[in-house]
């Protein structure tokens, strides 16, 4: 085997079997810029309230030369930390492909490798370290940072914290005839919704911690976001809306340091093309629009969106879904404020979200249309299959044992009894390989698809040392170099242009001219028309330009524009 491509092996903190620190994702993240200067490169793009820097990834060679690019960000939910070790296989899969001119990694085949290889690749593995590192050191459920400044804190509300002193912040119950828990009668450690016919005992079940403001007889409502403030996936630009309209949302767009980092990264960079922002879970794939009915889509658009979620689960297992018509709470009521509604509609990327992990799978159960009924709709059944397969093959992490206790509020109560972060939350270890593996298969497809500019030149002397140049800008790649319909008529989404720049000679006319988008030869997954009456579009992914050049010397030309990056071409006039 190729040396660096058994170095890069070696590196490996082991993020495709165990969830990482944050000290060891920074670790991972150096010793591989270390190792390969020449490939991968940190940045630092701001920093979380506890102090923790934001890295991003910059994989491929010569990082400062634009070119049409891609990203994936991951855990901005803290407790969804398998996100972090797929970016992390992503990026290290990238690496591979530099590393080895044949290889074909996750399948990959020889066209599809080259063009991933010509894609710059940025990897933020984890949005939220300050989040992350409770869930991993407390259990402790976090949203997305468990930093918290509201003033209005005078009402009673719940606040996490470890009561029995095993250092973890799980679950708490307390027997009550009112309850509306029961323990479940063929495993009685966990519990499950209350039905008129169950036996006492009842109990009500509460975070494990301590109620701030308490007054001594009323327990206040637990909500996820009692003690932390912000859901960083509500508090993105392009349709934020405030509380209470929308829960998360944070003060203003871009009010917590790391959604702002992460806004002002991709300001920087108009030549996203993809963007996967991954979650768990659940096994799915999520796709824009999320505010308006597929048939409002442009109709190449709705092409483009079935090829890569066929693809995608073509590699993964995993549906992709409409964001509107099958992933939202409420009906008719669109999550506001979401990291992929900004990208997608205001950074003109391909942006769509993975829930990482298909639990529902491992547990028998059938695919649901809408598909966010699997959250709503679980039964009694369903939970006694999750204890069993937790038993049987997840080490039984999932449904712990109570452990009694004197909460010196509520008096008697039981802690412990849940710890979702590897099971529900995130996949068993033995799990997060493949799911690594499949992920990145499936995206380094999806980068594959970018615009891929090319630029020939040819000339003919005239007569009199005079030249004529024939200049053909060509777009060789799937998607225009508009990205798609959508996007095209975002500012930052500029024509190509040309400029010439002449050394020891004259140029006739204008040094810069405009060439204008060039089409891809993509056309989704139905969109080639009939395979009864196949028929090509014209050159619309070519523009033939002349010039003419008076006198012998060097002409450089240069087409491309902020997003599709540039390309160069030199020819000497003799
Ligand atoms: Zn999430």
């Amino acid at each position: 085997m190729n040396e660096s491509l058994s170095q890069l092996d070696a590196l490996s903190r082991g993020f495709r079997a165990r969830y990482l620190r944050h000290a060891d994702v920074e670790a991972q993240l150096r010793a591989w810029a270390e190792a390969f200067p020449a490939l991968v490169r940190v940045e630092t793009i701001g920093h979380s309230p506890q102090g923790r820097p934001l890295f991003v990834a910059v994989i491929g060679p010569d990082p400062d030369r634009a070119r049409p690019s891609v990203l994936v960000d991951a855990n901005m939910h803290a407790n969804e930390l398998a996100g972090t070790s797929v970016a992390l296989a992503i990026a290290e899969d990238v690496i591979r492909l530099h590393l080895d001119e044949d290889a074909a990694p996750r399948g990959l085949s020889a066209p599809a490798a080259a063009r991933a290889r010509a894609v710059r690749f940025y990897v933020i593995p984890r949005i939220s370290p300050d989040g992350a590192e409770t869930v991993l050191t407390e259990g402790r459920y976090v949203r997305s940072s468990p930093h918290d400044e509201r003033l209005h804190r005078g009402a009673a509300r719940w606040v996490c914290k470890d009561v029995d002193g095993d250092g973890l912040a799980l679950v708490m119950r307390k027997e009550d005839p009112g309850g509306e828990f029961v323990p479940c009668p063929e495993f009685p450690g966990l519990l499950v919704p209350r039905t008129l016919d169950d036996p006492p005992p009842y109990y009500r079940v509460y975070p494990e911690g301590f109620i701030e403001n308490f007054d001594g007889a009323h327990i206040p409502s637990p909500h996820f976001l009692s003690d932390n403030a912000v859901d960083f996936n509500r508090n993105f630009p392009w349709s934020w809306a405030p509380e209470p309209e929308q829960a998360g949302a944070g003060d203003y767009p871009g009010s917590a340091p790391e959604t702002r980092a992460v806004i002002e990264f991709v300001t920087k960079h108009p030549e996203l093309f993809a963007w996967l922002n991954l979650h768990t879970f659940g096994g799915v794939f999520i796709r824009p629009p999320g505010h308006h009915a597929d048939h409002k889509l442009p109709h190449e658009d709705r092409e483009l969106w079935k090829l890569i979620g066929a693809s995608c689960e073509e590699h993964t297992g995993y549906p992709m879904v409409s964001g509107f018509e099958e992933f939202l709470y409420e009906p008719e009521k669109p999550l506001r404020g979401d990291l992929t509604d900004f990208g997608y509609h205001q950074r003109g990327a391909l942006s769509y979200v993975c829930e990482l992990w298909d639990l529902f799978a491992q547990l028998g159960i059938a695919r649901k249309k809408p598909f966010v009924e699997h959250y709503s709709t679980l039964t009694r059944a369903n939970l006694l299959a999750l204890a069993e397969w937790d038993q049987a093959h997840n080490g039984a992490r999932v449904v712990r044992p109570w452990r009694a206790v004197e909460h010196p509020q509520l008096g008697h109560v039981e802690v412990g009894g849940l710890d979702p972060r590897v099971g529900i939350w995130n996949p068993p270890y033995d799990h997060l390989g493949e799911v690594c593996a499949r992920q990145s298969a499936a995206f380094l497809r999806v980068a594959a698809l970018c615009p891929s500019l090319d630029l020939t030149v040819e000339s003919k002397p005239l007569g009199d040392n005079t030249f004529e140049l024939t200049v053909r800008g060509q777009n060789l790649g799937y998607l225009p170099t508009w990205g798609f319909t959508g996007a095209r008529a975002l500012p930052h989404n500029e024509p190509l242009y040309l400029d010439v720049t002449v050394e020891g000679c004259t140029l006739r006319g204008a040094s810069r001219r405009e060439v204008g988008h060039l089409d891809g030869w993509g056309r989704g997954l139905y969109g080639a028309g009939s395979l009864f009456f196949p028929r090509s579009r014209g050159t619309t992914h070519q523009r033939t330009l002349t010039l003419v050049v008076q006198g012998r010397g060097e002409v450089t030309l240069r087409l491309g524009s902020c997003r599709t990056g540039f390309v160069e071409r030199a020819v000497t006039l003799a």
